[in-house]
């Protein structure tokens, strides 16, 4: 049951019913074309005038086109409705403290064209380079209608001021980033935080069945993340900032987090945490000198490097500590981990499976699962995409 709001509700009007009928048959369309507008009327449990009139309306504003006649045993040939995927294009951007990645993607998330520039300490100096290039590269495809900008950040959003706020990580501090992207490229600018958005790029696709509803991406990068789709609804609290599992303390007097507390998990699970316990392990052990990042230590444990390899065993403990809690207090059918640490996924997931079964309450355990490549970015494209596919109204 969704709690009525009684201080701040929405009457259903004819104009209700239009909107969310015409997302039901935009999805569809999207979803199983190219499919003819009886099947589309069947899958939607709608009248066939219905179906035809919204799909009249979204071939007049091109996000439907009509195409080859299907193949019938017999009678009339029904045409074929495709969803015009090449409609608009979509800028993503996933900002991260070391360096921050933009993309063109049409309306089915294939990217069109990607670029990686470093992020700069010093946030002002880094927003004009950030809104130079987006502005190069909405240019250099003139043929392509950009309808928005969205942005995954490594912190939160402050909903009264719209600036980024909490990003312990990034050290930056009240930073507007809206205004000045806006400013630019004249495009809406949605921020979000980087596993907000990766929750729902994951629920939004094709790789979960429909009945998936209990959903928690969990974003291991210098931080740890943790973005919540439950009873099929993005999980907020009235802070806007709930997911925030990585600053939950698991130590007392633990080492000391960017956030200022001592102890959290994400001192322990990110990749931050594995750089340092290959630090003390290699020092212990009188071998190698200290890697210069994250990747170094999967490349050395892809090849097999001993000390890589158990500086990244400990790390996992942790992230199945991480996910017993999770899955303990939310109980998801899917938990599906975004990170390069998911390159080892091999040799990660038999420790992963042994912390959690050993910590977990219930029998029934989630599937856990890596993520695809490129989850912040479509994360990010998912941001604006939602203004169209996702549900109009919370029930
Ligand atoms: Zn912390």
């Amino acid at each position: 049951m969704h709690k009525i709001d009684l201080n701040n509700f929405q009457v259903a009007t004819t104009r209700t019913a239009r909107d969310i009928n015409r997302r039901v048959v935009l999805n569809l369309i999207r979803k199983h074309q190219p499919v003819s507008r009886a099947e589309v009327a069947r899958r939607a449990r709608l009248q066939r005038s219905t179906v035809s009139a919204i799909t009249e309306q979204l071939i007049a504003e091109r996000w439907v086109t009509t195409g080859a006649s299907g193949d019938l045993p017999r009678g009339r040939k029904p045409t074929l409705i495709h969803f015009n995927g090449s409609r608009a294009g979509i800028i993503g951007i996933d900002l991260r403290p070391s360096e921050t990645k933009i993309v063109l993607a049409d309306l089915e998330m294939r990217f069109l064209a990607q670029e990686t520039i470093a992020t700069d300490r010093d946030a002002g100096r880094f927003i004009l380079v950030l809104c130079d290039r987006v502005c190069r590269l909405i240019k250099s495809h003139p043929h392509i209608t950009c309808e928005g900008i969205g942005v995954a950040l490594p912190g939160r959003i402050d909903p009264c001021s719209n600036r980024l706020v909490f990003a312990p990580n990034l050290g930056w501090e009240a930073v507007d980033l809206r205004n000045p992207l806006t400013g630019a490229t004249g495009l809406s600018v949605e921020l979000e935080n980087a596993a907000n958005a990766c929750v729902l790029a994951e629920i939004g696709s094709e790789v979960y069945p429909e009945s998936c509803r209990n959903l928690v991406a969990i974003t291991i990068s210098e931080g740890v993340g943790v973005g919540m789709v439950l009873n099929g609804q993005l999980v907020r609290g009235t802070t806007g900032w709930a997911g925030e599992f990585g600053h939950i303390v698991i130590q007392e007097n633990g080492p000391l987090c960017n956030c200022g507390q001592r102890g959290c998990l994400e001192a322990f699970a990110s990749n931050t945490a594995a750089i340092r316990y290959f630090r003390e392990i290699a020092s212990k052990r009188n071998a190698g000198a200290a890697p210069p990042g994250f990747d170094s230590i999967l490349r050395m444990a892809e090849e097999g490097d001993r000390n890589a390899c158990d500086s990244l065993n400990r790390m996992a403990h942790y992230l199945g500590i991480c996910i017993a809690i999770i899955t303990s207090g939310l109980s998801p059918d899917v938990i599906v981990l975004v990170g390069e640490v998911t390159r080892v996924w091999k040799q990660i997931r038999p420790v992963i499976n042994a912390v959690v079964k050993e910590r977990s309450v219930f029998n029934a355990r989630p599937r856990i699962i890596p993520a695809g490549p490129e989850t912040r970015l479509r994360g990010a494209v998912a941001l604006v995409m939602q203004r169209h596919f996702g549900a109009l109204y919370s029930f």
